[in-house]
């Protein structure tokens, strides 16, 4: 590139100076909107000493319309079109990354446009007008001779893109003509539905992009000052996350935070911010520019780990933009959200779902969760529709865009059409009125149609629960998750506030029977205020009963609290992760102290105290015999157990539904467990996410279990199918299925099955 500064005397002013000078220049000529963008390319194409530069900007149904030229063509202004991902310019808009190609003709993607009579030039190179991360279009030089045009160029070209971005937005360059920015078009995914529901609402990002509206400073030294305390800061901000060690807090595992720091120090990404910042851009838009380079220099590595790495850096910058823009702490906006809110998140913990007014949140889609995900399991439980596995949707939204989240199909529609939304709008009525038949079933018992009477229980974490158990009809909490309210909280509950929080529970239940399961840490749960070292395989790590026997001050208090809540009533307790008996021995052992503990300091003893074990891991599926005579009755948590029988990861969504729980060799395990317990006459319950669909509680119901537990919305669902249900026959198909040797999914044989005999499913 022609260094501007040639031409000039005195000390040399850096290129992108004279650029931004000019194009501030243009943007306070008179004349319209597209006026101004043919100045632009005018000017560009002058300053890049390029025989070509034309911007292309997007239309509603993604296409690229040519908006201005120079060299190419005039009569090709606004009739080119390029369709979506179409030619090179195409391809840059949709990778929104700069495309630098010496040689363009000759480029497989090449899109030829005999109207532009573009056929003489062979170098290109296109980048994308981005702003706040989404594409509005591109803005391309073309030169005659091939080459390959230096990152000098590519900087100068995606600084006029930054320009040309903020002014579309508003309204300066483009006028009347410009690409719809207020009303960009409509657009669905498909994701997994993690949690039933439809909403209709408005999005909200959970940590919300800065869009960067100053773009050029006036004094460098200033700036340059206000970059470094913000990297520092958010060099402190890292170290802050890594030394809390919280997942709760950060919602982010403690390898990406390793991951963020080694960029945060990067020496190369910081110089390179900072000379942005001396050619005479604001810190915001150096960071933008930067960003946006690297991102366009990573994914033009072919190599997955990069790939990977990409999103890290969007968070590290998102966040410096924000510690910028004084936006860091976000926990105001956590409370002041619309009515409407459909909360947006890359990734999220289950405590910063909690830290949301959760009454005002419509639904919630996180990109990454799956359905075993705790976040899954806590939206679950508040009754928010939720979605989730939807790689790249923060990217296309902006907040405050109207949204429909289907908690059913999983699909996402934003910015939909009105007709889209009355039919939903009707979808939210059906679904309605089919709650309030759900809620006329509250207090049918749940027997089958032969008579067989099957315990329906809701699972609990959290006082706001609750009311749940009475408006769905459940036979009380087969499984509440103590460690809930841990990770909410902000340093270990006392003994007595745990007392206290217990017998709220308990009150709140009445007649009704509480299962409490003992703190379930560890693994993906990790308390923020409690030191946990890295681990390779967290989910096989410590966690569950084995911390707790390691560390038996918390157990020891954790019964106290339990018992001292139960004076005068049942306590019903059980152990996480069971793997050898002896755990338990050690566990009733302590039990057993802390209730003659009791005794001595003159607390009211609990009526009875049931010791139970939570069947997750195979090996003890080996050894049930000795078990049962070791416990008071038996609980499956199918999510943990199905992730060890079948080896795949729960939260991680490529694996976690790779495997269909409806399988011969699952199922089989599931036998086993209820045979062993009905042998041993003990009470076994299933508290997995697979009791809450009504095919899969069908199924457990043919294997013999009479006792499930799941989230209070789907009470209403399984109840209805139980009421369409022949146990007998049910138990005949099973029995024949599993017996066939075929192995694999029956999931279609029960299917028919279930429509054969009208079973409500
Ligand atoms: C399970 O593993 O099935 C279970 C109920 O426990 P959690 O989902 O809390 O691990
Ligand atoms: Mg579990």
């Amino acid at each position: 590139m022609r260094r501007a500064s040639e031409h000039r005397s005195g000390p040399p002013e850096p290129a992108l100076r004279v650029i931004m000078r000019r194009l501030r220049e243009i943007m306070a000529e008179p004349g319209d909107g597209q006026a101004r963008l043919d100045k632009i390319v005018r000017q560009i194409a002058g300053l890049m000493v390029a025989e070509v530069c034309s911007i292309y900007l997007k239309r509603q149904d993604g296409s690229l319309e040519l908006f201005a030229t120079e060299g190419l063509n005039q009569t090709a202004v606004h009739s080119t079109r390029m369709k979506r991902g179409e030619g090179l310019v195409g391809r840059c808009a949709e990778l929104a990354t700069p495309v630098n190609e010496p040689d363009a003709q000759s480029h497989p993607a090449f899109s030829y446009r005999p109207e532009t009579g573009e056929e003489v030039y062979h170098s290109l190179l296109a980048v994308p007008i981005l702003r706040g991360g989404i594409v509005l279009g591109v803005i391309v030089v073309q030169n005659r001779t091939p080459r390959e045009y230096s990152e000098d160029d590519v900087e100068v070209l995606e600084t006029t893109a930054m320009v040309v971005a903020e002014n579309l937005a508003s309204g300066a360059v483009a006028g009347a003509r410009g690409p719809d920015l207020e009303r960009p078009q409509s657009d669905s995914m498909a994701g997994t539905p993690l949690s039933s529901g439809i909403a209709l609402g408005h999005v909200v990002l959970h940590e919300p992009r800065v869009v960067v509206t100053e773009l050029l400073a006036e004094d460098p030294v200033t700036e340059l000052s206000r970059l470094d305390l913000s990297i520092d800061r958010l060099r402190e901000n890292i170290d802050d996350m890594l030394r809390h060690d919280s997942l709760a807090q950060a919602g982010a595992h403690r390898e990406v935070l390793e991951a963020y720091r080694m960029f945060a120090n990067d020496r190369g990404w910081v110089r390179r911010m900072r000379d942005a910042v001396r050619e005479g851009l604001s810190a915001g838009a150096a960071v933008e520019r930067v960003h946006n380079a690297t991102r366009a220099r990573m994914l033009r590595q072919n190599d997955p780990f990069w790939r990977e790495r990409l999103r890290d850096l969007d968070d590290l910058s998102d966040r410096l933009q924000r510690i910028l823009a004084g936006k860091l702490d976000v926990a105001a906006d956590k409370l002041a959200l619309p009515e409407d809110a459909i909360l947006l998140a890359r990734n999220m913990g289950p405590a910063e779902l909690l830290d949301y007014d959760h009454k005002r949140v419509r639904a919630l889609i996180v990109e990454d969760a799956s359905a075993q995900s705790h976040v899954a399991i806590v939206a679950k439980a508040l009754g928010i529709a939720s979605v989730g596995q939807v790689s790249g949707l923060t990217e296309r939204v902006t907040q405050g865009d109207a949204a429909i989240v289907d908690g059913e199909t999983g699909e996402v529609h934003l910015r939909p059409q009105p007709e889209l939304v009355a039919a939903y709008a009707d979808k939210v009525r059906f679904l309605a009125r089919r709650q309030s038949q759900y809620r006329a079933l509250r207090d049918t018992p749940a027997a089958t149609k032969d008579g067989v009477r099957i315990r329906l229980l809701m699972n609990a974490g959290l006082p706001v629960d609750m009311p749940h158990l009475d408006d769905s009809g459940a036979d009380g909490i087969g499984l509440f998750r103590t460690e809930l309210q841990f990770m909410i909280a902000s340093a270990f509950p006392r003994l007595e506030r745990q007392t206290a929080a217990y017998h709220q529970i308990l009150e709140a239940a009445g007649d009704k029977p509480v299962v409490f399961r003992a703190l379930d840490i560890g693994g993906d749960k990790a308390l923020p205020y409690l030191r946990h070292h890295k681990e390779e395989n967290p989910a096989l790590g410590w966690r569950a009963i084995r911390l707790a026997l390691d560390r038996p001050g918390l157990l020891r208090l954790q019964v106290r609290a339990f018992l001292r809540a139960s004076g005068g009533r049942t306590l019903n307790v059980m152990l996480p992760m069971v793997t050898e008996v002896s755990e338990i021995d050690r566990a009733r052992e302590l039990i057993g102290e802390e209730l003659a503990r009791l005794a001595a300091t003159g607390h009211v003893a609990p009526v009875s105290v049931s010791v139970g074990a939570m069947v997750e891991v195979p090996s003890i599926l080996f050894d049930l015999e000795a078990l049962l005579t070791r416990v008071d009755f038996l609980s499956v948590g199918s999510n943990d157990l199905l992730q060890f029988l079948f080896a795949a990861d729960r939260t991680n969504p490529r694996v976690a539904d790779r495997f269909d729980p409806l399988s011969v060799p699952a199922l089989r395990a599931l036998r086993r467990i209820v045979e062993a317990a009905v042998r041993a006459d003990r009470p076994v319950t299933l508290c997995g996410e697979m009791a809450a669909r009504p095919l899969e509680a069908m199924a457990l119901i043919g294997l013999g279990f009479r006792s499930i537990s799941m989230a209070p919305a789907s009470i209403g669902p399984v109840k209805s199918m139980i009421l369409s249900l022949d146990a007998a026959r049910i138990a005949a198909v099973m029995e024949g299925l599993l017996a066939a040797g075929k192995g694999g999914s029956i999931r279609e044989s029960l299917r028919a099955f279930a429509e054969g005999d009208s079973v409500e499913i």
